[in-house]
């Protein structure tokens, strides 16, 4: 799996542009999800030097990233790409309904519940939801 993830408050606490401190297991769940075999995108606004030194920091603690600010390094200088990394999940400090626990994080990546939709409900049935309530009614029904 591709998995994008942001550095300030979502790795390190939120000093930017310094570098906070860790937050508690970020970096052993990154290199755990590494050595589980996925890939890791490092994704922030961080640029220039600021972003070199949140990619040595990830480096010197054993975190080494597929691609940075790209879906893969054959993005590096095109000027003809999308903004947006191509990824399966984003961890991200600011995802609706914030950062969960690293370990967290870790167990439902693991288990792959980030990619079910519709918990609970078998998918039929959420087709058949969405197909007959409009979205008005999904809202406020
Ligand atoms: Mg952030």
């Amino acid at each position: 799996m591709i998995i994008a993830v942001d550095f300030d408050g979502t790795i390190v606490r939120h000093e930017y542009p310094r570098i906070g401190k860790e937050i508690p297991f970020a970096i052993q769940t990154l290199k755990q999800l590494m050595q589980d075999g996925h890939m890791l995108i490092l994704n922030t606004v961080r640029e220039g030097d600021l972003l070199n030194e949140a990619v040595e920091y990830c480096r010197q603690r054993g975190v080494e990233f597929y691609a940075v600010n790209a879906s893969n390094p054959d993005e590096y200088g095109s000027s003809n790409r999308s903004r947006k990394v191509n990824a399966d999940v984003f961890i991200d400090d600011h995802n609706l309904g914030g950062l969960p626990d690293w370990g967290i994080i870790y167990q439902m990546i693991k288990s792959g519940r980030p990619l079910q939709p519709y918990e609970g409900i078998e998918q039929e049935q959420a087709y058949n939801y969405k197909r007959k309530k409009g979205f008005l009614s999904r809202l406020f029904g």
